[in-house]
Order: structure tokens, then sequence, then C-alpha cells
């Protein structure tokens, strides 16, 4: 990953107030930094892109469930047993030769956490949360993505009501590949947008 911007969380107010936050809930005897921990540990490790993975090999192995996918991701995801807090609402958008998708919260950083597991800190900068909308041709490209000039880039803000998952384009020369097989190759970058999958 070659996209990396300074942080400065000593001077995000929002990591501030956060911490704050934290003090208030366990000052006051409402909740436990270790259940906090628990929380935090298992959207990272347990959770993870694995999840999105899952799905993603079975809509390029199953055109049924990529159809159901396409037209209600809630429902579709749930199937897999997958599904819970900040997944409420999911929208899939796929990604073809003809359009790619990318995702980004504008406003915070709004991120499909049942199926992606924690965003990445890149996707919680100003920086790319800004760039990503007026130039996201550059951005990709900084991520090491160029496209087609023939191919239209729609970027998707994500908001505390919807949030998206990419379906990448499964690459061609995994024909006969299983779904096991498949999911190895699918990476969290590739489902945010940033990135394709290649094999
Ligand atoms: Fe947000």
């Amino acid at each position: 990953m070659t996209h990396e911007h300074e942080h400065e969380h000593e001077h995000d107010p929002r990591a501030i107030r956060t911490e704050a936050l934290e003090r208030l809930l366990v000052d006051q005897g409402l909740i436990t930094s270790a259940a906090i921990d628990t929380i935090i540990e298992r959207y990272e490790t347990d959770v993870g892109p694995l999840n999105g993975a899952r799905v993603v090999a079975k809509a390029w192995t199953d055109p049924e469930y990529r159809a159901r996918l396409l037209a209600d991701g809630t429902t579709a995801i749930a199937e897999l047993g997958i599904g819970g807090p900040q997944g409420e609402k999911m929208v899939v958008v796929e990604n073809t030769p003809a359009v790619h998708n990318v995702i980004v919260c504008t406003l915070c950083s709004c991120y499909p956490w049942p199926v992606l597991g924690l965003p990445p800190a890149w996707y919680k900068d100003p920086a790319y949360r800004s760039r990503v909308v007026r130039e996201p041709r550059k951005v990709l490209s900084e991520f090491g993505l160029t496209l087609d000039d023939n191919t239209e880039v729609r970027v998707w803000d994500s908001s505390a009501e919807i949030r998206y998952l990419v379906l990448p384009e499964r690459p061609a020369s995994t024909t006969g590949a299983d779904e096991r097989t498949l999911a190895e190759l699918v990476t969290r970058d590739a489902m945010i947008g940033v990135a394709r999958i290649d094999a």
C-alpha cells in the first residue's frame, strides 16, 4: 500500500472527543475499557474483510445470488449469516469494465463493519474523503489503480443510514476456481474500490 497520509490524531478533534466520551462512559460505570477493547478487537480480527470476501466469492460463482445481492444487499448478505451494527442497510455496487465504483464517507468514517471490519486509517483521512470526490482518478492512481479513460467512475458517499460494498470484477484467470479459493483472492481495498483483484 503506497497511499499514506500524515496523521496527527493528537490534533484531531474527533479523536479527542472519542477519548473523552470513552473516559466519561468508563467513569460513570456505564461500560468498561475492557468491553470497548473487546468490541474493537472483534471487528479488527474476527470480522475483518473476510466476511466481505465470502460475499464476493459467492456472487462470482452463483449468478442468482449475485442478482439478489445487487437488488438487496442487506438481505443477500444476511443469507450468509452476516449483519449487525454499521451494516443495517447495505448497498452493493458492481464493478465492470464500463463502471468503476469506489466508496468513501465524506462526512466522517462510515464504513460497512459487518463485511469489512474496521476502516483503515487512510479511509478516515480528510484528504482521502475530500479528494476522492473531486479527483477520483488521481486518488485511485495513487493507490496504483489506473482506469481506462472510457471507464466511468462512481463515488458512493456512505452515511449513517447506508453503507456500500464494492463487488469487484472477477479476474478472468480464475475460471473454474471454487468459492473458497476465490474468497482468498478478494482484498479489503478491492471491496472499497481503490484496487482491483489481480490473479
Ligand atoms: Fe461517516
